[in-house]
């Protein structure tokens, strides 16, 4: 039925990048046949999946959304996907994204934008746009992503459907493109609360492959969707976030949920955390310095593409490389490559990178001493609805400037999910609620996530 619906609608929202219509089949068949035979199979075996682009996916071209990947069929799988094959779930293709994942859109794919199917003037989010978009238009009940600075939430919330950002380290990162390592992290998304739990426990786990990765057992995520309860439980509105700058109805549609909670017996505070206010800035430091660190392995040498320079007959390895990245990386990624390295150089790097630092670390302790207050936080997960395609592509800023929200909880490395949050009356558009739980406490979000369902 999946296979079908993609056939019929992908031609419009250009979710996927690349369709397996054949393997998903094939892992179908199998699970079919072993419950046959009365095997006792996990919870979401038989139950198909639609794979970012920037987890690699044995067999299967990875290409992150660049050209710079294009083609590349790795020989192994990233440990999510290893996971998601052991559950028995079939893989239905790979979806789009802006190129690795830099972006807030999909318009920075190299093989063109998703549509928000619920206009396809719009745009599905980013840089998991293609994810949203597949669970959004009913391609995939189920889909992976990864959110590095708000990637997993903000698509969420523009396309109405539910996104988490697990605890940095609760899901391995070994086998993703990695773009700003110590804040990537990949997660689930889903249309509904219990369905993105469900997937979150088969990602989850620890993982020796991956250095950072928690050694501890994944947060009882399922039982907290299923009971759905908030009696009693402290919630804090972050002052700093969801004022100035907030569509009208998106902060309307906040208020509401915030409402309900309340009549369902949890006690709101207002709560400040004064250093958001320089999150992005300091975000935008930390990741392109990160960046341009990871993405020098693109070198024509060892992945992907080769360009070899014109009119030189014997080019050096540095010219290669040089005419490979011109015509490989496409202008978004460039201009992180060329921040980070500005912020990293020798002479800036204290005033820059550093002084990112530094607020990266008092962001971590506005959230510490906001948790001693109180067990969640909550705030809009985007500041507007879905904007128009091409509405934002010259101007990086305001494309910057839709992570506002979802940033501080990357650098401070603490879990968050976006939750459809009803429509915005001017536009009729999809808004998201953001909730925030302390590290490892992942639990939390899908007690008020169920909540408000
Ligand atoms: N939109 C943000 C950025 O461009 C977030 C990206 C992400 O989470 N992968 O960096």
């Amino acid at each position: 039925a999946y296979l079908d619906r993609i056939a019929a609608v992908d031609g419009q929202v250009h979710a996927y990048l690349h369709v397996d219509a054949e393997g998903a089949l094939t892992t179908a068949r199998a699970v079919d046949a072993r419950r046959a035979a009365g095997e006792r199979l996990a919870t979401l075996a038989g139950v198909p999946i639609a794979v970012k682009d920037v987890m690699t996916t044995r067999g299967l071209p990875t290409t992150c959304g660049s050209r710079m990947l294009e083609g590349w069929v790795p020989p192994y799988d990233a440990t999510v996907v290893r996971h998601l094959k052991d559950a028995g779930m079939p893989i239905l293709g790979k979806t789009n994204m802006d190129e690795f994942a830099m972006g807030s859109s999909t318009e920075h794919s190299a093989y063109g934008p998703s549509r928000n199917p619920w206009d396809l003037e719009r745009i599905p989010g980013g840089s998991g746009g293609g994810s949203s978009a597949a669970v959004a238009s009913f391609q995939a009940p189920l889909a992976t992503g990864t959110d590095t600075g708000g990637s997993i939430r903000q698509p969420a919330a523009v396309t109405g459907t539910v996104g988490t950002k697990p605890t940095y380290g609760g899901v391995s990162r070994y086998g993703l493109v990695a773009l700003a390592s110590s804040l990537d992290q990949a997660g689930p998304c889903a249309r509904t609360v219990l369905d993105t739990a469900l997937l979150h426990e088969v990602m989850g786990g620890h993982d020796p492959l991956d250095s950072t990765s928690i050694d501890a057992p994944v947060p009882p995520v399922v039982d907290a969707a299923r009971r759905a309860d908030v009696t009693g439980l402290r919630i804090g509105v972050v002052k700093e976030l969801g004022g100035e700058g907030y569509q009208p109805g998106v902060r309307e549609r906040f208020e509401e949920s915030v409402a309900l909670l309340v009549e369902q017996g949890a006690e709101v505070v207002e709560v400040s955390c004064p250093s958001f206010d320089y999150a992005l800035a300091a975000y935008y430091l930390i990741l392109p310095s990160e960046a341009s660190s990871n993405l020098a392995k693109f070198d024509a040498m060892r992945y992907g593409m080769r360009v070899l320079p014109e009119g030189v007959d014997a080019p050096t390895a540095e010219q290669v490389m040089a005419a490979t990245r011109d015509a490989g990386f496409g202008p978004e990624v460039k201009r992180r490559i060329i921040l980070g390295t500005y912020a990293l150089s020798s002479g800036y790097y204290d005033a820059y990178y550093g002084s990112a630092q530094k607020v990266r670390s008092l962001i971590a302790q506005d959230f510490e001493r906001a948790y001693e207050k109180v067990d969640v936080l909550l705030s809009p997960t985007a500041p507007t609805t879905a904007f128009k395609l091409g509405d934002k592509l010259d101007d990086p800023m305001a494309m910057y400037l839709n992570d506002i929200a979802t940033i501080p909880a990357n650098l401070a490395g603490v879990p968050g999910m976006s939750i459809p949050s009803g429509l915005a009356e001017e536009d009729g558009l999809p808004t998201g609620i953001q909730i925030l739980a302390p590290a490892m406490k992942d639990e939390r979000l899908y007690s008020v996530g169920a909540a408000l369902e």
